[in-house]
């Protein structure tokens, strides 16, 4: 059986990539990790690199997705049972080590969204095929959002949407570049895009990874098997929603940032090309393109 494929979700954070990894989860031939490469990553590891399995399970353990403890999750447990020697291997070793239990299993596509991470971009190198979800938030709806998270972090303030687009294009914009160099292994998609026509969506997603489309990806949280233990994915979980739904909250807002950013040079082209590449939304959106 060839090696499962390892497909990553690249992009701005808080860009629907919770929702889209639960959506991944769901497919029979899909396991999702979530921010695996954050818990390999995180500073506190390295804290516990000293400690003997035994202490670190009665002061660390805690759920993970598939249903089980971590100390009893058929992934992480094997991982972190030889957690004091792990550090001496290299990051893409200890990946490597962590989806080993996954090659003897029918599975096409382990998903890993860790989205600011660049490391597991390299797995291109090894005979595992590596592929990348370039997921893009419309820039105004991006703007919309972290203008909410900053007013709560840091009080209203008129500067918080112009710091937001120029997030938005500053990353955005290097990601793109970045990926010129994978060609046909990297996909655009548009969170407008998979919130709101989701069986578009996702079909041209299937195609691409040479999978059947399967509707259970329409309802994701009745049927993900994924190992997550790190982001936001358990609220997400434990959320109302059992359907992909759009929040458009923007739609509504007179802020002139969220307004002009479109006008910005670069921007609208740049917006256009990301969010809305598949063409899945017809006419009509996005508005006043
Ligand atoms: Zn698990």
């Amino acid at each position: 059986m060839a090696e499962p494929g390892l497909l990553l979700i690249r992009g701005l954070g808080h860009s629907g990539s919770t929702l889209l990894d639960l959506v991944l989860g769901a497919h029979p031939s899909v396991v999702g990790l979530g921010e695996a490469s954050r818990v390999l990553l995180s500073s506190s590891a390295d804290e516990f690199a000293g400690y003997q399995l035994s202490d670190w399970r009665s002061e660390y353990n805690k759920p993970c997705t598939c249903g089980s403890m971590v100390d009893e999750c058929e992934l992480w447990s094997g991982f972190f049972s030889n957690w004091p020697n792990r550090r001496e291997a290299s990051f893409e070793d200890q990946f490597s080590r962590l989806i080993s239990p996954l090659s003897n299993q029918s599975i096409n596509w382990i998903v890993e969204s860790y989205q600011s991470d660049e490391s597991l971009l390299k797995m291109q190198r090894s005979r595992r095929p590596v592929r990348v979800i370039h997921l893009t938030r419309d820039v105004r709806s991006w703007i919309h959002s972290e203008a909410r998270r900053g007013v709560s972090r840091y009080g209203r303030g008129r500067s918080v949407g112009w710091r937001g687009l120029q997030r938005w294009i500053r990353v955005n914009w290097r990601l793109e570049k970045k990926l010129r160099h994978f060609s046909q292994h990297s996909f655009r998609l548009g969170y407008e895009e998979l919130a709101l026509a989701p069986e578009a969506s996702l079909k041209l997603l299937c195609d691409w990874l040479r999978l059947d489309f399967c509707r259970d990806m329409l309802q994701p949280q009745n049927s993900s098997r994924s190992h997550v233990i790190a982001g936001n994915r358990m609220r997400y979980l434990a959320g109302r929603r059992s359907r992909i739904e759009y929040d458009g909250a923007w739609l509504s807002s007179n802020s002139f940032s969220l307004r002009a950013s479109l006008l910005v040079p670069g921007v609208a082209s740049l917006n256009q090309r990301l969010v809305y590449s598949n063409n899945v939304l017809g006419e009509v959106w996005p508005l006043s393109r």
